[in-house]
């Protein structure tokens, strides 16, 4: 019993990273930074992070929610959909942790303000 799940562990692991470098643009960490202010974005998608882009862009033309894209558009600021990968992560639960130790971390390490909003919640002190 224990050795076929160690098995399938294993299998999952390696499917994962195979994953990992077909694509490396999907389930990522990512950034964007504002060009007129020192505010950033950091987000996480379980797809393609260009697909996530065009997500955020269709916001200026009038369709669906994006943090960055309303912080543009309120204080005419504009983003040069440069995006940054800050980590790679196949599962997503961890994904989702990095992502909210990312939105710690990044104002700690730069001079940026984190604007967005995290997926998760690390409540450790309460
Ligand atoms: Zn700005």
């Amino acid at each position: 019993m224990f050795g076929f799940k160690s098995q399938t562990r294993l299998c999952t692991l390696l499917n994962s990273t195979y994953r990992d470098k077909k694509n490396l643009s999907s389930q990522v960490i990512y950034q964007y930074n504002c060009k007129n202010c020192k505010n950033s974005y950091i987000g996480q998608t379980s797809r393609d992070v260009e697909q996530r882009k065009r997500k955020h862009q269709n916001v200026f033309k009038g369709t669906g929610m994006s943090k960055i894209a309303d912080h543009c558009m309120q204080n005419k600021h504009t983003n040069d959909w440069n995006y940054k990968i800050l980590a790679i992560e196949p599962n997503d639960i961890k994904r989702v942790i990095k992502e909210s130790l990312l939105m710690d971390i990044v104002p700690e390490t730069t001079d940026r303000t984190i604007y967005s909003q995290k997926t998760y919640d690390l409540n450790v002190f309460q």
